[in-house]
């Protein structure tokens, strides 16, 4: 026997982490065993997508696409790798690249932005601890100003990472945040600044007020702004997609990190986003540890969901 290949390692351990949004779909598989497709069974499928959150549009055509591939007298459990196959193609008609955007030779900024508590603050430090094991000088940026335990949050990931943060006053400009910390990034050519921003403020305009001037700042000095991540929680499904609209209306975002993927019981929404935002799912985060973070891959989320 050899040793299981990196791609077979990274695999295995996200289906271990979708173990509760695989479920519905390996008891399909289960209640499928040796059974002929009929109506019944493209019912049970409709019903089992519509649970996991994947939304009416992208389930019929998805039920459409299995439809038209597999024989009538086929037996219903070889579906379930069908479905992955359409799952991958619908994600890569959806988006071409999701890879984050890094423009060699500047000082690049990662935005992170989204509402308290879906992991901001985890995924700046996940993402910073991954840029800086490829190579990337880093450098963090507390720029929830209104959230003193979101700054001490970062101050301890950093520390444990080796990764200097830049804070500010309590209460105060997260703007001046942003800048200080791109300038000093831009005077010591350091290649990636990722800024962590409030996900709260006392209201939604002046939060989206706050975003687009933070954005601003970091746009007039010549570092360049290449992504604005929206970290979505997986676990609050649709939900989550309200608050999201605005985000993406209002503060140019580029992609999305979905985080906690590993609780969720509903990965289908993945496909969801992407269907009404319009924005590629570019990052997961599948659990609390620093690793925990995983490059999204079509064809791996399909087949970690279904298969
Ligand atoms: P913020 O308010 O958006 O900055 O959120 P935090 O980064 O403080 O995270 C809120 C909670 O979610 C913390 O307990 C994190 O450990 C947890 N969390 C963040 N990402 C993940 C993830 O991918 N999986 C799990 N299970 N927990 C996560």
């Amino acid at each position: 026997m050899g040793e299981e290949s990196e791609d077979h390692v990274k695999r295995r351990r996200l289906r271990e982490r979708m173990v509760k949004s695989r479920a519905p779909f390996s008891e399909l598989r289960r209640r499928w065993h040796a059974r002929k497709i009929d109506e019944e069974v493209w019912d049970e499928l409709e019903e089992t997508l519509l649970l996991a959150d994947v939304g009416p549009t992208t389930t019929a055509r998805l039920l459409e696409a299995v439809r038209s591939r597999v024989g009538k007298e086929s037996l219903a459990d070889g579906i379930n790798e069908v479905l992955a196959q359409a799952i991958c193609a619908q994600l890569e008609e959806n988006s071409t690249s999701r890879s984050l955007v890094f423009d060699e030779g500047t000082t690049n900024v990662w935005m992170l932005v989204g509402v308290n508590g879906v992991g901001k603050t985890t995924t700046a430090a996940k993402l910073a601890a991954r840029e800086q094991l490829a190579g990337r000088s880093v450098l963090l940026a507390a720029a929830d100003t209104f959230r003193a335990a979101a700054a001490e949050q970062l101050g301890i990931w950093a520390d444990q990472l080796g990764i200097e943060v830049i804070r500010g006053q309590d209460r105060g400009d997260p703007g001046a945040v942003a800048f200080d910390a791109v300038q000093a990034a831009v005077a010591r050519n350091i290649d990636l600044v990722v800024v962590d921003t409030a996900g709260r403020l006392h209201n939604k305009k002046n939060l989206m007020e706050e975003l687009a001037k933070v954005s601003r700042v970091v746009q007039r000095t010549s570092a360049l702004l290449s992504e604005v991540l929206l970290v979505l929680d997986a676990t609050t499904g649709q939900n989550g997609l309200a608050q999201a609209r605005e985000f993406v209306a209002r503060a140019g975002v580029t992609g999305v990190v979905l985080t906690k993927v590993d609780g969720a019981a509903k990965g289908g929404i993945v496909l969801a986003i992407e269907s009404e935002l319009n924005v590629p799912v570019k990052l997961l985060g599948v659990g609390e540890a620093v690793e925990d973070l995983v490059v999204f891959d079509p064809h791996d989320f399909a087949a970690a969901l279904v298969e």
